[in-house]
Parts: C-alpha cells; structure tokens; sequence
C-alpha cells in the first residue's frame, strides 16, 4: 500500500487530513468578493492554481485553463495534461521538490488560502446528468418493498447497468439547502392522487464519477476508465411517495428532480489509483461488452450522518463503494453503445450504495424499511424520513498507510415546503 507522500504544507501530514499531497483534488473558491478559480486542496489549504498559472509556476497549456471557475477546460486537455498537472502539483508541494514556491514567503502567502476563510462552489460544469441503480442490495430492498419479494429484482438488472437520464440543472454543490417539494401523490388505498408537499423524502448516498474525455460513439470499459476525470460524494434526493406513483413505466421523474448535492473537491482517478477493487462476482456472465479488463471500482468507506435542526449528529449508515454490482467504467461503456455523445462534465451517479447489512444501507427507505421500523437517533428521537430542518452529510475516505483520500463532506439542510408553490 502506498505511503504518505510528505509536504512542507505541514497541515497536509496528519494522518486525519483528507487532503493530504497524495490527494491534491479539484476545487473551485473565491475569497470575499473576487471572483471563483480553480485551487486545490493541500491540509487545511487551497492552492491557488489560477495564480500560479498567471505567474508562470504552473504551464499548462497555450492558453490560460485554471482562472476560470470550473474545471471542465483541463477535462478538456485529456490523460497526459491531467498527468502533468498531478506531477507539477506534487512536485512543487513535496518535501524537498521545486522551491519555487516553498522558498518564496511573498508568493506562498499569495499561493496558500487557508480553506476556512474561502467559500467553495461546484467545481465543474455538469453538463449532463445520468443517474444509475448499480447497487443489488438496494435494488433488492427496493424492490422488494414497491413489487414484493417474487418481482424484487428486474429480470434485467443482472444483464444491464440500469440508468435513467437525471437533471443537469439540478445539481448543487455541498452547503446548498434543499426545499422539500410539493407533488402529485397517491397511495395504494387512494381513490385519487393529490398535490401535497412530499412527506416521504429521503436521501441517497451514491458516488459520483466524472466523464473528462468526450466521446461520439460507442467506447469499450477500458475506454470509459480512462475517460473518466474522477470522482466525487453524491446525494440524489428522493421524494418516494412521488416517485411510487409516477415511476411507472419510464422510471423516475420529478422523485428525482429537486436537488442533487455533490461534495465540493473532484478526487481524481490517479488519487484513487492504490484503492482500486475488483466487481463482486457475477451471477450471470456479462455481454462481452460490459465486461471488465481489470478493478474498476474503488474501497471507499462511506458513511451518512443526520442531524436534527440544532442537534447533534447521529451516524445513520456505513458501507463502502465496493459493494457496488457495476463499477462507474461499465456504466459509462453502457452509456455509450447507443452512440449517445459524452461530454467533458458528464456527470455519473452510481446508484445507491447500501451493504448487506441494516446498518449498511444507504437510504431512509431501506433504513426504516418504508417507514415501518424507524431508526433511532442518539438525540432520543426517531427518523422514517428526513424532517424539516434535518442536515445530512455525506462523508467517504479511502483509507492507506497513515493517511486518508477525502472528498470534502457532501452536506444539505432540509427547508420546509413552501405554504403554497403556486402563490405569486
Ligand atoms: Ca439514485
């Protein structure tokens, strides 16, 4: 297993950093009132890349790719650029790397803001949004729980990463609040459906990969790996009692279109590298298209946290990525075989992430089993749904040798519907 790589930023060598110099994700902050830039995260740091470019530290091509405030132009550049990028970065933050920037005070003070006193914004531009189900355990609950236990899993769920095309426009970043929705709902024992805010909504914990490299065809699994950028926390917000009613034929609809919130820092694919892992065996062989030449999916330890309105957090759920049926590489393959375009910016939801066990799983729904066994919070209270007021926070780390990969926690407060949406 690969070692902490050191820094002369001390902060990035604590064993409990999330950034340290094996990390070095992807962000996009401003200070006060200037204007969003690229940086990245070193400790409790961000680098400030648009300023290092702009002074010539960092070159990395003809023109100008970090003083914008999204990352989808290095996306852009591809592999080798991405590379380089990760190589000069490391370089100039190593113990005993280029001093251009260790020896200098003046440039230093100039080049490292410490996080706390920044505000971070979505590192890219999604330009598509894709939303998939790759995770048995909770395809299984799910199902078992909307069809029974006979109809849990669709016959075509071991054969195709099943996804459904998700709301660009809807993605925030972490910190954003989310205001409960109002829909049309109806139960099994209504007469009628009715328009009423959501009681039922829930969170999903999921990942997110990030396509870097466009494609205008069909790419194999490899292909796909390698287009992609990386990866980040996601939470796609799921209103159930909406989506029980509409979801039927053409899957989810407004259910999934309110808010999906991702963590603010992009965790690159060569971060990720040493954590890679293998798909759990298959239960039915793949078409050869899908199969995979090599680990696609990564050990992440993923946990969620709710906090009542000025309470105390009580961890909800803990599970790891490498549950997952299908890795984000034979999603995005999937994707393409249509001949569907992919875009730099595309954004991959990996379904929800649950294990086998309760305490595993990965949404409300599975937790408190529909709302019949609600979870108990170490506030003394109980949770089936989230409530107004309630914060939850998504938290993943790919833990190595005296170090850990973090994301940046993935946070959102629910605000109470609006008293009447159609009110001007
Ligand atoms: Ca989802």
């Amino acid at each position: 297993m690969t070692k902490l790589l050191k820094s002369w930023v001390e902060s990035a060598n604590s064993p409990d950093t999330p950034f340290p110099l094996n990390n070095l994700p992807y962000g996009v902050f401003s200070v006060d009132e200037d204007e969003p830039r690229c940086g990245v995260a070193i400790g409790d740091m961000i680098l400030d890349v648009a300023y290092l470019e702009e002074e010539g530290v960092i070159a990395l091509d003809d023109e100008p790719a970090l003083d914008l405030p999204f990352w989808n132009e290095v996306m852009e550049l591809g592999p080798k650029k991405w590379a380089e990028l990760r190589a000069r970065l490391t370089d100039l933050l190593k113990e005993g790397g280029d001093h251009v920037l260790s020896s200098d005070a003046d440039m230093r003070a100039q080049a490292l803001v410490p996080m706390a006193d920044t505000t971070l914004h979505l590192p890219f531009i999604v330009s598509e949004y894709t939303d998939f189900y790759a995770g048995k355990n909770h395809a299984m609950n799910v199902g078992t729980m909307f069809r029974g236990p006979e109809n849990a899993l669709p016959p075509n769920w071991l054969h195709i990463p099943i996804g459904y095309n998700g709301r660009a426009s809807s993605v925030v970043v972490s910190g954003t609040d989310v205001r409960r929705p109002w829909g049309q709902l109806k139960g099994p024992n209504d007469d009628a459906p009715r328009f009423e805010p959501c009681k039922r909504f829930d969170i999903e914990l999921e990942m997110g990969a990030i396509v870097g490299t466009p494609s205008e065809g069909p790419i194999t699994v490899q292909e796909a790996d390698d287009a992609i950028f990386g990866y980040v926390l996601l939470n796609d917000w799921s209103a159930r009692d909406i989506q029980a009613w509409e979801y039927q034929p053409l899957g989810p609809f407004q259910a999934k279109a309110t808010a999906t919130t991702i963590s603010p820092w992009i965790v690159t694919k060569a971060a990720l590298e040493p954590f890679r892992t293998s798909t759990p065996d298959r239960e039915k062989p793949l078409l050869p298209y899908l199969q995979e030449p090599g680990p696609m999916l990564y050990d992440i330890d993923l946990e969620v946290s709710l906090a009542p309105e000025g309470k105390s957090e009580t961890t909800i759920t803990r599970t790891n990525y490498s549950v997952m049926y299908y890795s984000a590489a034979q999603q995005l393959a999937h994707h393409t075989t249509s001949g569907c375009p992919m875009n730099a910016g595309d954004l991959l939801g990996s379904g929800t992430i649950s294990g086998p066990e309760k305490h595993e799983r990965g949404a409300l729904l599975e937790l408190s089993w529909g709302g019949k066994e609600p979870i108990a919070l170490e506030t003394g209270e109980e949770r089936s749904f989230i409530e107004d007021g309630d914060t939850l926070t998504l938290k993943g780390a790919a833990k190595g040798d005296g170090y850990q990969i973090g994301f940046g926690d993935c946070v959102g407060t629910l605000l109470p519907a609006h008293k009447d949406p159609y009110k001007r």
